[in-house]
């Protein structure tokens, strides 16, 4: 059996497991992972229907018909509509073919109001729900094929670091060093999971700052998160770098959060909670006194969305298996001063963890040897 007849089974299986009749999907993680096609329609209604045991039926623009006939799992149903007609009557069509009309329906969470809100005007009778646990069910546990691409997406995001510690300069701006780490990874012909974030001197106490036209100087703490995307599976790394000597109380920062990482990493393993984790790094923080810094969860599931199940966080019971990949990033954050996060992706094994990217520095680096 096929990869995607595999999952589609597995889908199907999970629809009955959360009372779902049908899925309608748009472009995103979940069609990808069902069809091995992902095209964005944009503001043109594209979108998937599974029906429980018929064939599945592509919705799709004129625009994007001819990419749709080519998709990897051989859907053969493609109705195609133009924008004279619009996707009013392909609906109401489906509708008394499929029974849209009289079930429940899951939708992807991502899906835009302007579909849904048309979709429900047009079938007042249908019960919409999200699918979001049909698609964290099938696919929070990674297969062989999905760990060699999460595998080749970190590997790319590691050595685009390399390149990005070669562009911390003093003078430089952070939009310069984004640019570089973005065209390391294009040169490698994948696309980047993520906006970059490149956050120097006081802006790297705000975890998503924007890289802005600021010019890095001397004394600066660097934070760089990036990943690349192989295949359509995530990488996502963050490392923090100087600009000439690191102070003190950066290098002191740097080694509880170094602490923190290493405390989670070394609890991750089969049948542990995802909240155990968490509480891992979180107690190395809050025992060197920092715990009210430390401001977001400790990690995030990575596949092919940048962040999926399961959350590293406070309240989870989820347990860890083998086959699960996550981020552990935690990080503190000093308001006007600067911050440091520390991330890698984890993969559960039989045994414990393993990373997908090379281990972090124990010690704060400079970037700029020539000016340490
Ligand atoms: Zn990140
Ligand atoms: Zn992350």
């Amino acid at each position: 059996m096929d990869i995607y007849a595999k999952r589609l089974q597995a889908v199907h299986q999970s629809m009955i497991n959360w009372g779902l009749d049908t899925l309608l999907l748009t472009p995103g993680a979940a069609m990808r992972y069902l069809t091995g096609f992902s095209e964005e329609g944009f503001e043109r209604l594209l979108c998937l229907i599974v029906p429980d045991d018929r064939e599945c039926v592509f919705i799709c623009p004129a625009l994007n018909a001819e990419q749709a006939r080519k998709n990897p799992a051989g859907i053969t149903d493609i109705r195609v509509w133009d924008d004279g007609m619009g996707w009013d009557k392909v609906l109401k069509d489906l509708s008394s073919q499929l029974d849209l009309d009289i079930g429940i329906i899951g939708v992807d969470p991502g899906m835009a109001a302007r579909f849904l809100l048309r979709m429900q005007e047009l079938l007042p009778t249908t019960l919409f729900k999200s699918a979001d646990e049909v698609f964290t069910e099938c696919r929070i546990q990674k297969d062989a094929g999905e760990l060699a691409s999460l595998q080749h997406a970190a590997e790319i995001s590691d050595r685009a670091f390399e390149t990005a510690i070669t562009v911390c300069r003093e003078g430089r701006t952070e939009m310069e060093v984004a640019l570089a780490i973005n065209n390391a990874i294009a040169l490698e012909g994948v696309d980047t999971s993520f906006d970059t974030i490149v956050a120097s001197g006081p802006n790297s106490a705000l975890p998503h700052h924007t890289p802005s036209s600021r010019k890095l100087r001397t004394g600066d703490v660097v934070n760089l998160d990036f990943g690349a995307r192989y295949d359509g599976y995530c990488g996502d790394i963050t490392r923090v770098v100087t600009i000439g000597q690191p102070s003190d109380e950066a290098a002191q920062i740097y080694s509880i959060v170094y602490a923190a990482h290493q405390a989670a990493r070394n609890t991750a393993r089969p049948g542990v909670s995802a909240q155990a984790v968490d509480a891992a790094a979180r107690l190395v923080i809050v025992e060197a006194g920092y715990g009210e810094f430390f401001i977001h969860r400790t990690g995030h599931g990575i596949g092919l969305d940048d962040h999926e199940q399961p959350n590293i966080v406070a309240g989870s019971y989820q347990k860890l298996l083998p086959g699960m990949c996550f981020s552990i990033e935690p990080g503190i954050y000093l308001p006007g001063k600067f911050g440091i996060r520390l991330e890698n992706i984890y993969t559960i094994t039989n045994e414990g963890c393993r990373s997908l990217n090379q281990e972090i520095s124990p010690t704060l680096l400079s970037a700029d040897w020539s000016n340490a």
